[in-house]
């Protein structure tokens, strides 16, 4: 018996923004997601994130590749959810943070991954269900977590403070499950996640340096339509 949790997962919120960072409404909900019959090893309860609307450029900083914006800085037709091949996915797996680097040249070197900041630095989040496939300190991106979401689709979490207890290869992760701290581990100047969008086969000579990295703007927002 398959189950799907789509309707149950769907949870649309609007909250009148009161607040100065965030002046807009914030929508936020959990994308819908089905893992399979409950119970299942394979079917690990989501969690309990839920992506904000709405993304902005950070203040004060000048973000290389930012994404096209608006002239407050907001970025323009963002995205939380969002699907990547066959994969529904949160486009930035954490809360409250701003964008400080988006994929391409910086300083003359390829930046292959967006860079989310926020102080205090917060918590980390499964961008969609999977498995743990690395969990280990890595040179450059410090202790980084990588995650295989089925399908050729993977996501890369680094410069994480620490893991979580149910992070390690081989485990199991559901949606919104807590994958570490934001951090400054490996090559970073101050905490930040860079998250990675990767898409390939993991098994060839170069391991997860084999895929091919995705700007998170870049792909259709999840149709909701339907729920
Ligand atoms: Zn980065």
């Amino acid at each position: 018996m398959s189950i799907g949790l789509r309707g149950l997962v769907f949870v649309l919120m609007i909250l009148l923004g009161a607040c100065a960072t965030q002046p807009a409404p914030v929508i936020v909900y959990g994308p819908p997601v089905d893992y399979g019959p409950p119970g299942d090893p394979k079917n690990p309860p989501q969690g309990t994130f839920q992506p904000n609307a709405y993304l902005r450029l950070c203040p004060g900083m000048s973000v290389s590749n930012a994404p096209p914006h608006d002239s407050e800085r907001w970025v323009i037709d963002f995205n939380p959810v969002i699907v990547v091949g066959q994969i529904v996915m949160a486009s930035v797996p954490v809360n409250d943070v701003c964008l400080a680097s988006g994929i391409g040249y910086r300083a003359g070197r390829m930046h292959e991954g967006i860079d989310l900041t926020s102080r205090p630095p917060g918590p980390v989040y499964a961008a969609a269900p999977g498995r743990v496939i690395e969990a280990r300190w890595s040179s450059g991106y410090g202790n980084q977590a990588l995650i295989d979401h089925g399908h050729g689709v993977y996501t890369r979490y680094a410069h994480l403070e620490y893991f979580d207890a149910g992070v390690f290869p081989g485990a199991e992760i559901g949606y919104g499950q807590p994958v570490g701290q934001m951090g400054a581990t490996g090559n970073a100047e101050a905490p930040h996640l860079h998250f990675e969008i990767l898409t390939g086969d993991y098994n060839n000579s170069q391991g997860s340096k084999g895929l091919a990295v995705h700007s998170p703007f870049g792909f259709p927002a999840y149709d909701f339509s339907g729920y």
